[in-house]
Protein backbone atom coordinates (compact mmCIF):
# COMPACT_ATOMS: atom_id res chain seq x y z
CA UNK A 1 0.00 0.00 0.00
CA UNK A 2 1.43 3.40 -0.68
CA UNK A 3 1.73 6.04 1.92
CA UNK A 4 -1.30 8.34 -0.21
CA UNK A 5 -2.83 5.49 0.29
CA UNK A 6 -2.84 4.77 3.85
CA UNK A 7 -3.77 8.57 4.14
CA UNK A 8 0.10 9.80 5.01
CA UNK A 9 0.24 11.79 1.76
CA UNK A 10 -2.18 13.68 0.19
CA UNK A 11 -2.57 11.89 -3.41
CA UNK A 12 -0.63 13.94 -5.84
CA UNK A 13 -2.83 16.06 -8.32
CA UNK A 14 -0.47 18.85 -9.11
CA UNK A 15 1.43 17.67 -12.17
CA UNK A 16 2.71 19.95 -14.39
CA UNK A 17 1.02 20.33 -18.04
CA UNK A 18 3.45 21.40 -20.92
CA UNK A 19 2.16 24.37 -23.22
CA UNK A 20 3.83 23.36 -26.83
CA UNK A 21 3.57 26.76 -28.81
CA UNK A 22 4.85 27.37 -32.21
CA UNK A 23 4.06 27.81 -36.14
CA UNK A 24 4.75 23.99 -36.97
CA UNK A 25 5.53 24.60 -40.59
CA UNK A 26 5.57 21.56 -40.61
CA UNK A 27 5.38 19.51 -37.31
CA UNK A 28 9.02 17.92 -37.48
CA UNK A 29 11.20 15.82 -34.76
CA UNK A 30 12.83 18.40 -33.66
CA UNK A 31 9.15 19.76 -31.78
CA UNK A 32 8.31 16.20 -31.30
CA UNK A 33 11.46 15.06 -29.49
CA UNK A 34 11.91 18.16 -27.77
CA UNK A 35 8.58 17.62 -26.28
CA UNK A 36 8.58 13.84 -24.96
CA UNK A 37 12.23 14.64 -23.50
CA UNK A 38 10.65 17.87 -21.31
CA UNK A 39 7.06 15.56 -20.58
CA UNK A 40 10.14 13.34 -19.55
CA UNK A 41 12.11 15.60 -17.31
CA UNK A 42 9.48 17.82 -15.79
CA UNK A 43 7.21 15.11 -14.97
CA UNK A 44 4.29 16.42 -17.11
CA UNK A 45 0.91 14.81 -17.33
CA UNK A 46 0.64 15.84 -20.65
CA UNK A 47 1.33 18.44 -23.70
CA UNK A 48 -0.81 21.15 -24.95
CA UNK A 49 0.29 21.87 -28.27
CA UNK A 50 -0.66 24.87 -29.06
CA UNK A 51 -0.40 25.75 -33.21
CA UNK A 52 -0.38 29.72 -33.56
CA UNK A 53 -2.86 31.23 -36.32
CA UNK A 54 -1.07 34.62 -36.91
CA UNK A 55 1.79 34.79 -35.11
CA UNK A 56 2.39 38.69 -34.40
CA UNK A 57 6.32 38.34 -34.10
CA UNK A 58 7.15 36.91 -37.26
CA UNK A 59 6.23 36.40 -40.99
CA UNK A 60 3.06 34.37 -42.09
CA UNK A 61 3.32 31.13 -42.37
CA UNK A 62 3.70 28.94 -45.59
CA UNK A 63 1.10 26.15 -45.25
CA UNK A 64 -2.56 27.16 -44.27
CA UNK A 65 -3.62 27.18 -40.62
CA UNK A 66 -5.71 23.64 -41.86
CA UNK A 67 -2.58 22.28 -43.22
CA UNK A 68 -0.81 22.42 -40.52
CA UNK A 69 -3.13 21.33 -38.13
CA UNK A 70 -3.82 18.20 -39.76
CA UNK A 71 0.09 17.65 -40.03
CA UNK A 72 0.00 18.03 -36.17
CA UNK A 73 -2.98 15.61 -35.97
CA UNK A 74 -0.93 13.16 -37.98
CA UNK A 75 2.24 13.74 -35.74
CA UNK A 76 0.49 12.85 -32.97
CA UNK A 77 -1.84 10.22 -33.65
CA UNK A 78 -0.23 7.69 -31.71
CA UNK A 79 0.20 9.69 -28.82
CA UNK A 80 -2.09 10.06 -25.75
CA UNK A 81 -0.19 12.27 -23.86
CA UNK A 82 -0.74 15.03 -26.28
CA UNK A 83 -3.49 17.33 -26.51
CA UNK A 84 -3.83 19.91 -29.41
CA UNK A 85 -5.86 23.34 -28.50
CA UNK A 86 -6.98 25.33 -31.46
CA UNK A 87 -7.60 28.62 -29.91
CA UNK A 88 -5.46 30.40 -31.90
CA UNK A 89 -6.56 28.94 -34.90
CA UNK A 90 -10.22 29.48 -33.84
CA UNK A 91 -9.41 33.22 -32.79
CA UNK A 92 -9.30 35.79 -35.85
CA UNK A 93 -6.57 38.26 -35.32
CA UNK A 94 -2.96 38.28 -34.11
CA UNK A 95 -2.25 35.03 -31.82
CA UNK A 96 -1.24 36.92 -28.52
CA UNK A 97 0.36 34.22 -26.26
CA UNK A 98 -0.57 35.97 -23.07
CA UNK A 99 -4.40 35.55 -24.02
CA UNK A 100 -4.08 32.18 -24.87
CA UNK A 101 -1.90 31.17 -21.39
CA UNK A 102 -3.96 33.39 -19.38
CA UNK A 103 -7.05 31.06 -20.46
CA UNK A 104 -5.40 28.04 -20.07
CA UNK A 105 -4.02 29.03 -16.77
CA UNK A 106 -7.72 29.40 -15.83
CA UNK A 107 -8.41 25.78 -17.17
CA UNK A 108 -5.84 24.30 -15.25
CA UNK A 109 -6.29 25.80 -12.04
CA UNK A 110 -4.56 23.07 -10.00
CA UNK A 111 -1.61 22.53 -12.14
CA UNK A 112 1.64 24.40 -13.07
CA UNK A 113 1.81 25.17 -16.40
CA UNK A 114 4.94 24.95 -18.11
CA UNK A 115 5.26 27.39 -21.51
CA UNK A 116 8.17 25.15 -23.49
CA UNK A 117 10.43 27.80 -25.86
CA UNK A 118 12.91 26.56 -28.11
CA UNK A 119 16.45 28.33 -26.88
CA UNK A 120 15.95 30.59 -29.82
CA UNK A 121 12.38 31.45 -28.72
CA UNK A 122 13.13 32.61 -24.81
CA UNK A 123 16.05 34.38 -26.28
CA UNK A 124 13.41 36.62 -28.19
CA UNK A 125 10.87 36.86 -25.41
CA UNK A 126 10.82 40.61 -24.52
CA UNK A 127 10.06 41.45 -28.04
CA UNK A 128 6.52 39.55 -27.47
CA UNK A 129 2.92 41.37 -26.71
CA UNK A 130 2.96 41.77 -22.54
CA UNK A 131 6.12 39.78 -22.47
CA UNK A 132 6.28 40.19 -18.75
CA UNK A 133 2.57 38.97 -18.29
CA UNK A 134 3.66 35.79 -20.15
CA UNK A 135 6.52 35.33 -17.76
CA UNK A 136 4.29 36.23 -14.43
CA UNK A 137 1.58 33.46 -15.67
CA UNK A 138 4.02 31.01 -16.18
CA UNK A 139 7.21 28.52 -15.56
CA UNK A 140 8.79 29.06 -18.75
CA UNK A 141 11.20 25.69 -20.31
CA UNK A 142 14.13 26.18 -21.88
CA UNK A 143 15.01 23.69 -24.35
CA UNK A 144 18.55 23.99 -26.13
CA UNK A 145 18.49 24.11 -29.45
CA UNK A 146 21.50 23.11 -31.66
CA UNK A 147 23.11 26.30 -33.08
CA UNK A 148 22.35 28.27 -30.25
CA UNK A 149 23.85 28.90 -26.06
CA UNK A 150 22.81 30.99 -23.72
CA UNK A 151 24.44 34.22 -23.44
CA UNK A 152 26.35 35.38 -20.71
CA UNK A 153 25.69 36.90 -18.96
CA UNK A 154 22.07 36.12 -18.42
CA UNK A 155 19.80 39.06 -19.26
CA UNK A 156 18.47 40.31 -16.27
CA UNK A 157 14.88 39.34 -16.40
CA UNK A 158 15.98 35.88 -17.08
CA UNK A 159 18.31 36.04 -14.81
CA UNK A 160 15.89 37.00 -12.04
CA UNK A 161 13.66 34.02 -12.90
CA UNK A 162 15.88 31.34 -12.88
CA UNK A 163 15.47 27.96 -11.24
CA UNK A 164 18.39 25.42 -10.96
CA UNK A 165 17.45 22.12 -12.23
CA UNK A 166 17.27 20.98 -8.64
CA UNK A 167 14.72 23.31 -7.47
CA UNK A 168 11.08 21.88 -7.49
CA UNK A 169 8.82 23.39 -9.51
CA UNK A 170 6.67 26.60 -8.21
CA UNK A 171 2.95 26.62 -8.65
CA UNK A 172 3.05 29.94 -9.66
CA UNK A 173 4.54 31.53 -12.92
CA UNK A 174 7.51 33.55 -13.07
CA UNK A 175 10.58 31.26 -13.36
CA UNK A 176 12.39 29.94 -16.00
CA UNK A 177 14.38 26.43 -15.55
CA UNK A 178 16.75 25.51 -18.71
CA UNK A 179 16.19 21.68 -19.48
CA UNK A 180 18.79 19.95 -20.69
CA UNK A 181 17.09 17.73 -23.63
CA UNK A 182 19.15 15.63 -26.50
CA UNK A 183 19.80 17.86 -29.39
CA UNK A 184 17.48 16.65 -32.57
CA UNK A 185 19.23 19.60 -34.94
CA UNK A 186 16.00 20.13 -37.45
CA UNK A 187 14.29 23.39 -38.07
CA UNK A 188 11.18 24.27 -40.01
CA UNK A 189 12.56 26.07 -42.28
CA UNK A 190 15.28 24.07 -43.58
CA UNK A 191 12.80 21.59 -44.31
CA UNK A 192 10.56 24.29 -46.34
CA UNK A 193 14.15 24.70 -48.45
CA UNK A 194 14.54 21.08 -48.45
CA UNK A 195 11.35 20.90 -50.21
CA UNK A 196 11.83 24.01 -52.12
CA UNK A 197 14.72 22.31 -54.00
CA UNK A 198 13.10 18.77 -53.71
CA UNK A 199 15.31 17.16 -51.24
CA UNK A 200 14.39 14.56 -49.05
CA UNK A 201 13.00 15.16 -45.49
CA UNK A 202 12.42 12.04 -44.31
CA UNK A 203 14.45 12.01 -41.71
CA UNK A 204 13.32 15.33 -40.33
CA UNK A 205 9.38 14.42 -39.89
CA UNK A 206 7.38 11.42 -39.32
CA UNK A 207 6.02 9.44 -42.54
CA UNK A 208 2.76 10.19 -42.34
CA UNK A 209 3.69 14.37 -42.22
CA UNK A 210 5.99 13.57 -45.56
CA UNK A 211 3.05 11.85 -47.42
CA UNK A 212 0.50 14.57 -46.12
CA UNK A 213 2.76 17.49 -47.71
CA UNK A 214 3.66 15.00 -50.96
CA UNK A 215 -0.10 14.78 -51.36
CA UNK A 216 -0.86 18.29 -50.72
CA UNK A 217 2.07 19.71 -52.42
CA UNK A 218 2.85 21.77 -49.61
CA UNK A 219 6.01 24.12 -49.36
CA UNK A 220 6.68 24.00 -53.12
CA UNK A 221 9.43 26.00 -55.63
CA UNK A 222 7.50 29.37 -54.48
CA UNK A 223 7.64 28.63 -50.73
CA UNK A 224 8.72 31.50 -48.62
CA UNK A 225 11.48 29.98 -46.32
P1 LIG B 1 11.07 27.96 -38.26
O1 LIG B 1 12.32 27.31 -38.76
O2 LIG B 1 10.00 28.16 -39.28
O3 LIG B 1 11.36 29.20 -37.44
P2 LIG B 1 10.91 26.10 -36.02
O4 LIG B 1 11.54 24.84 -36.49
O5 LIG B 1 11.70 27.00 -35.12
O6 LIG B 1 10.36 26.93 -37.25
P3 LIG B 1 8.46 26.63 -34.58
O7 LIG B 1 7.14 26.05 -34.85
O8 LIG B 1 8.68 28.06 -34.85
O9 LIG B 1 9.54 25.71 -35.36
O10 LIG B 1 8.92 26.29 -33.11
C1 LIG B 1 8.05 26.11 -32.02
C2 LIG B 1 8.88 25.97 -30.76
O11 LIG B 1 9.70 24.80 -30.85
C3 LIG B 1 9.85 27.15 -30.53
O12 LIG B 1 9.89 27.41 -29.13
C4 LIG B 1 11.17 26.61 -31.01
O13 LIG B 1 12.28 27.24 -30.40
C5 LIG B 1 11.06 25.15 -30.62
N1 LIG B 1 11.87 24.28 -31.46
C6 LIG B 1 11.75 24.10 -32.80
N2 LIG B 1 12.64 23.22 -33.24
C7 LIG B 1 13.36 22.80 -32.17
C8 LIG B 1 14.47 21.90 -31.99
N3 LIG B 1 15.01 21.26 -33.03
N4 LIG B 1 14.94 21.73 -30.72
C9 LIG B 1 14.39 22.42 -29.68
N5 LIG B 1 13.36 23.28 -29.78
C10 LIG B 1 12.85 23.49 -31.01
Amino acid sequence: MTASAIGLLPEQTNTPVVVFGGTFDPVHFGHLQAAKALRGALNAERVVWLPAGEPPHRPPPAASAPHRLAMLQLALADEPQSVIDTRELDRSGPSYTVLSLGELKAEYLDQPLCFALGLDAALGLPQWYRWQEVLALVGIAVMHRPGWSLPEPLPPWWLGAQLDSHDPLPESGGWIRVVEIPPVDVAAADIRTDLANNRSIETKVPAVVAAYIKEHELYGENTRV
